[in-house]
């Protein structure tokens, strides 16, 4: 048989794991009859876009989110046809693409709403827009002060027949964060702003605001929708908040790699460039073939790997493609599968560790793993 990339290194994706989450989280928000938007920019938070919104869907999520037109563009050209919301746009973007395949454009601001108008008009179709409304993330979205001309304008070509404005909607800044006083600053104005828009004459299928933190902890920002990202793929938003088990989420990717090589080293040997680690014994010292080309952080010496039934920390620095486990007096063999995360249940670390030594989010961790890694879909 041929060798396959697989052998080198692999990511699994559990599609099983992620059915069950998205099933899970909207039991969550079914009391309150919202739907689930299964969010799958950056190729599914690296799980892999199509077979992630494919199982997301058969698991009963309603909608699709992207940031970008162009992944948005890539789900509709694999023959997904669901909702599909995107909401980063830039001048000179696919909108009259999008306006044809019936994706929902994310509209913040008035130069992108020209863009939609004419979109449409060259696609001789009615786009659909949603319009977002920054309530205090401060990045993407409308200031409330500029909402009163954005939501006039998008009736108006509303009312010429040009657009239907399907959605209106927000997105948190600290809804992680327990208690934070924006969260109750962000609602409250997001009530206001959906208030002026309805009373302007604006009928939106849906309106939402609620990410993977509010979903869990916050209910009264479920409205109509909720966007889940990265609970869907089994990582809790933060550790502040709960285990992915505390709400019933099971991490779906696991990464591991084959080790390509083991050597007895003497006392005294610098590891991996800088020498920042040196042996302090003779020992045996195994290569993992991936590194930060792989999204294995250059930083997170110590990051831990399962190896022959222990935990062992990275030793010396991460290079772009390879770094190296001192193992002491065990032994370990090419070909033994080194494994970096995954859901834990063989002692493996989970992405939140390796967070933790990288001083970082696990969103981070699991969205870098490079394309060189191959996904493999179970
Ligand atoms: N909605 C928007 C606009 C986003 O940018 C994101 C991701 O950052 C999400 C929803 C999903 O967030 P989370 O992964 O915390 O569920």
């Amino acid at each position: 048989e041929p060798e396959r990339p697989e052998t080198r290194a692999r990511a699994e994706i559990d599609l099983a794991a992620l059915r069950a989450n998205v099933r899970a989280l909207r039991e969550r928000v079914a009391p309150g009859g919202a739907r689930l938007m299964a969010v799958v920019k950056a190729d599914a938070y690296g799980h892999g876009a199509v077979p992630c919104a494919r199982a997301a869907l058969e698991a009963g999520a309603s909608w699709l989110g992207t940031a970008t037109p162009f992944e948005a563009l890539a789900l509709r050209a694999a023959g997904i046809d669901a909702p599909l919301l995107s909401w980063l746009w830039t001048p000179g973007g696919p909108f009259r693409a999008a306006v044809e395949a019936g994706i929902d454009i994310g509209v913040s601001g008035l130069w992108a709403l020209d863009a939609v108008v004419e979109a449409a008009r060259a696609a001789g179709r009615p786009a659909r827009v949603q319009l977002k409304a920054d309530t205090g993330l401060g990045r993407n979205g409308c200031l409330a002060d500029d909402w009163p001309r954005l939501v006039g304008e998008a009736l108006k070509a509303q009312a010429d027949g040009h657009l239907r404005v399907t959605g209106l909607w927000s997105h948190f800044a600290c809804a992680d964060e327990p208690g934070h006083p924006s969260i109750g600053a962000q609602l409250s104005r997001f009530h206001d702003m959906l208030e002026y828009a309805e009373k302007a004459g604006a009928e939106p299928e849906v309106r939402h605001m609620a990410n993977s933190p509010a979903t869990l902890t916050l209910p009264e920002t479920h409205f109509d929708l909720v966007r889940t990202g990265v609970a869907m793929y089994g990582i809790s938003p933060s550790p502040e908040l709960g285990t992915p088990a505390d709400f019933g989420l099971r991490p779906v990717m696991r990464l591991s790699a084959a080790v390509a090589s083991v050597k007895q080293a003497p006392a005294g040997l610098g590891v991996s460039y800088g020498h920042h680690y040196v042996t302090g014994r003779e020992t045996h010292l195994a290569l993992v073939p991936l590194g930060y080309a792989d999204g294995v952080p250059r930083h997170a010496s110590g990051g831990p790997v399962l190896l022959g039934g222990a935990v062992r920390t990275v030793a010396g620095r991460v290079a772009m493609d390879q770094f190296v486990l001192d193992l002491g007096d065990d032994k370990a063999e090419p070909g033994d599968r080194a494994v970096l995360f995954g859901p834990g249940d063989d002692g493996e670390p989970t992405a939140e560790d390796w967070a933790r030594a990288a001083g970082t989010i696990a969103y981070e961790i699991v969205t870098r793993v490079g394309s060189r890694v191959p996904r493999v879909h179970l």
